[in-house]
């Protein structure tokens, strides 16, 4: 018998949906490059249901529980004696999603002896000290695909949200103002500008093929190179180094993983090489941005404006300067998250739980670690190390 723990985000303040806005989801075949959608044995929920709050379980529970495992499932993941830190010592696997993280930092890890398989129910599994997983022999799996295209559409909206200064515009109705003048001072159109995305990963690429049809001029970064094909379908510019791609653009969008290579990237030294009065959307991690030095940046004008989804910690405490700073266009961590996405990596998150727990092995794609080292994915797109310091803080959330 395992013992599983569920660290999920709360549902919603009106109480678990009873309906939805819309009947079903479309029906996809298989990812953008071919890639098999999810192919767990069977599925316990509805596609299209609320899964990622503590009520709706990932639909995991008739399964786990029916085939002898004990699953418990929380949202109470931060500061000392949180139900995370009492379950963890005897828990055999952790399923966390990265848009309330449980963070699984080296003496988390430490404390969890019987701990063999971390599960990221969506992408990104910086939450988990993978070099502390390293050194323990834990198993890191996520549902590669799973949100992939979810994020490339919010990466999008936002991106024209921030040129189009829609966010501002929006509030004037809801101001019961009819102020054009104040919503154009700040509006511009996309057309023609220089568009980037650091990396061109499976969402990185998912951008670039959104944002063609717009006539932008298409720029990016990566470890390793498009095909040559690809490049000139999108009409993309290559940059060898990220200044390159800062000086080159207007707008930026960030779609690389926090590993130790990524960690502040975007601090004081590059955004002063970027382009004044460029854009930047980050959907990719907060840690990738300085935090200080996004908010000195826009206060000088440096940068005309900022958005994204992703913070550090999440949840932010409630005076996060992110919250506050000018020119922003930030949500909370949703982007990989809508119902649709959900459908995906539940799914996923079953079929490698039924994999492992039926010791049949977990697809290569959806590997991070595995035997002590970087593993599928993992070993394409991460570096070895921990970016998981300071994450501690998400406990402030509570408390102020
Ligand atoms: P992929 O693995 O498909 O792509 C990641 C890309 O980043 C790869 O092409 C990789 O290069 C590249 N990369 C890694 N390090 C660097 C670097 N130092 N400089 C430039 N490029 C680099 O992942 P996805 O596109 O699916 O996801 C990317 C990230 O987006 C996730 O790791 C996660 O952090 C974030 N994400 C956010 C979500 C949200 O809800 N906001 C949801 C899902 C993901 P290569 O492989 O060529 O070496």
């Amino acid at each position: 018998m395992a013992k599983v723990i569920c660290v999920l985000y709360d549902d919603p303040v009106s109480g678990y949906p009873r309906t939805y806005p819309r009947a079903d989801l479309p029906r996809l075949e298989h990812y953008p490059d071919g890639q098999k959608l999810p192919t767990p044995q069977k599925i316990d929920f509805t596609p299209g249901a609320l899964l990622g709050c503590v009520s709706g379980e990932l639909g995991l529970r008739k399964f786990l529980e029916s085939s002898g495992h004990k699953l418990v499932v929380t949202a109470d993941k931060d500061g000392p004696g949180c139900v995370f830190e009492k379950e963890l010592p005897d828990a055999d696997i952790v399923i966390s999603q990265p848009f309330w993280p449980a963070y699984l930092t080296a003496e988390r890890i430490a404390k969890a002896p019987n701990l063999k398989l971390a599960i990221t129910a969506g992408i990104g599994s910086d939450h988990v000290d993978l070099q502390a997983a390293m050194n323990r022999g834990i198993t890191v799996a996520e549902v590669t695909w799973c949100n992939s295209v979810s994020v490339s559409e919010h990466a999008v909206m936002q991106i024209l949200a921030l040129v189009r200064n829609y966010i501002p515009s929006y509030d004037w109705v809801i101001k019961k103002g009819w102020n054009i003048a104040d919503c154009a001072a700040r509006s511009y159109d996309l057309e023609g500008m220089n568009v980037g995305t650091v990396a061109a990963g499976r969402i990185g690429l998912a951008v670039l093929k959104r944002l063609k049809p717009f006539d932008v001029k298409l720029h990016y970064t990566d470890k390793h190179r498009l095909p040559e094909n690809v490049e000139k379908e999108l009409g993309v510019t290559y940059h060898s180094n990220v200044e390159s791609l800062a000086r080159s653009c207007d707008v930026i969008s960030i779609h690389c993983p926090l590993h130790p290579e990524t960690d502040h990237m975007f601090n004081d030294v590059l955004l002063s090489k970027m382009k004044r009065g460029a854009y930047i959307v980050n959907t990719a991690r907060g840690k990738i941005c300085d935090r200080d030095a996004i908010v000195r940046a826009l206060e000088s004008g440096q940068l005309a404006g900022y958005a994204g989804d992703v913070w550090f910690p999440q949840p932010p405490p409630k005076d996060h300067p992110w919250r506050t700073m000018p020119h922003h266009g930030m949500t909370p961590h949703v982007s990989g998250t809508s119902l649709s996405a959900q459908a995906r990596y539940a799914a996923g998150v079953r079929e490698i739980l039924e994999c492992w727990i039926t010791k049949r092995p977990i697809r290569n794609e959806y590997l991070i670690v595995d035997g002590g080292k970087l593993a599928g994915v993992g070993a394409h797109s991460y570096t070895a190390g921990n970016v998981t310091k300071g994450s501690d803080e998400a406990a402030l959330f509570k408390k102020k």
